[in-house]
């Protein structure tokens, strides 16, 4: 079979679903494979280093399109893309599917065969799959050098003949991967940091980077929802959370949200009330900002400037450090995809937990349980 690799059109997008060192595996699996003209510039590989690598190159989308039976990507299709996909072709990217019901109802219709990447299953057998927790240490990574150039002062303490300065202060909401990653950046930055996570067991994690685990007269969870995640709060226990951080986000310089509920948006957690008592020039970073945010005024994809705070509600953090992103996207989608192949051909077996996790749309029908349900 042949796998296509298409430049990404997604606005903003910079990575490539696999770098030309990546190649080999595919070869060595049975594949013959394609990729799209340019479909590495902004990620720094050229064509001449898929080309050395063994891979055939198209001069355009409707060429690759036209000839892959395979199509790994990085990003949903868009329109004009998912009018090219090839009947009974196969899709494995990130699908954002619980956001994209018409795309996932269109890739039926057309008789795609399709795979979610956000949906491989938390376990450590589909750990080197995980694009989660691969993109989301970039996101916590990132999100702590946009804050920290934005922020109008130094992280570090540092004690000069012209006077003494205080380390930043950061507080981060949710110790997640991306929370975990924020931590340990901000750390090796020089600031002093705290973290508060609605699950209990992350204290030891937050502590163990040398942060302060916040404590909140709230209700903890124990083990969280399936698969280790946080789940959906009442409302009464939004109003709850946001009364007790207001004094931490106002001593804070820097505030980094990452509070995530997997499927439905993101939960509010800082109002522009609480925006009015924080530090003129301080800081928020909000990584919910494709889910609504987790903080009022933030707008996706930009900056913004509310009561002297700027909020960052960039939502392409992975997209910015394009290298190595698609360096471990890379290693995500090839383990996955070789998962559920042999000798040049795919072998979908329901009975492998991470293929039934992931299968979306298959042979004209909406294949995954809860999507279905949706769509219906
Ligand atoms: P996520 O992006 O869905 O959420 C980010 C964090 O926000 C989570 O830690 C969550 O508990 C927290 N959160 C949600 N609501 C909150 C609120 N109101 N206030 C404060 N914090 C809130 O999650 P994620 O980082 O992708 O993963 C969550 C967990 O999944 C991990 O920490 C880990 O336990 C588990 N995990 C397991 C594996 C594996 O076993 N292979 C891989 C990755 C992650």
């Amino acid at each position: 079979m042949l796998i296509g690799i298409p430049k990404e059109i997604y606005p903003g997008e910079n990575r490539v679903a696999i770098i030309p060192s990546g190649i080999d595996a595919l070869l060595s699996a049975g594949f013959d494979v394609v990729v799209q003209e340019g479909a590495g510039d902004n990620s720094h590989y050229s064509d001449d280093d898929y080309r050395n690598c063994g891979a055939c190159i198209a001069p355009n989308a409707q060429s690759l399109y036209d000839q892959a039976d395979i199509v790994l990507k990085v990003r949903q299709p868009l329109d004009e893309e998912v009018s090219l996909l090839k009947e009974n072709s196969t899709l494995v990217c990130m699908l954002d599917a619980w956001f994209n019901l018409p795309l996932i109802k269109q890739l039926a219709q057309r008789n795609v065969r399709s795979f979610a990447l956000e949906f491989i299953p938390r376990t450590t057998r589909a750990q080197s799959m995980d694009v989660l927790s691969s993109m989301g240490a970039i996101s916590g990574y990132r999100s702590v050098l946009s804050g920290a150039m934005e922020l109008p002062q130094y992280f570090p303490m540092l004690m000069t003949a012209a006077g003494t300065i205080h380390p930043a202060k950061v507080f981060i909401v949710g110790a997640g991967v991306a929370g975990l990653m924020a931590i340990s950046t901000a750390r090796r930055l020089g600031a002093v940091v705290e973290a508060y996570d609605t699950r209990a067991e992350v204290r030891e994690q937050v502590e163990s980077l040398g942060a302060k685990f916040v404590e909140f007269d709230l209700p903890q969870e124990e083990g969280g929802a399936a698969g280790g995640y946080a789940s959906e709060k009442s409302e009464e226990f939004y109003t709850k959370q946001r009364e007790q951080m207001q004094a931490k986000v106002a001593q804070s310089d820097l505030v980094i949200t990452t509070a995530a509920i997997p499927g439905k948006m993101s939960p509010r957690l800082i109002t522009k009330d609480m925006l009015h008592y924080m530090k003129k020039g301080s800081v928020i970073v909000d990584l919910a900002a494709e889910r609504g945010g987790n903080v009022e005024g933030t707008i996706a994809g930009h900056k913004a400037y509310v009561d002297g705070v700027t909020i960052i509600g960039y939502t392409d953090h992975p997209g910015r450090v394009p290298v190595h992103a698609s360096q471990l996207l890379t290693k995500n989608i090839t383990t996955f995809l070789l998962n559920m192949a042999g000798e040049g051909q795919l072998n979908i077996d329901m009975e492998d937990d991470i293929v039934a996790a992931t299968l979306i749309t298959e042979a004209g029908e909406i294949k995954h349980e809860g999507l279905k349900a949706q769509a219906e």
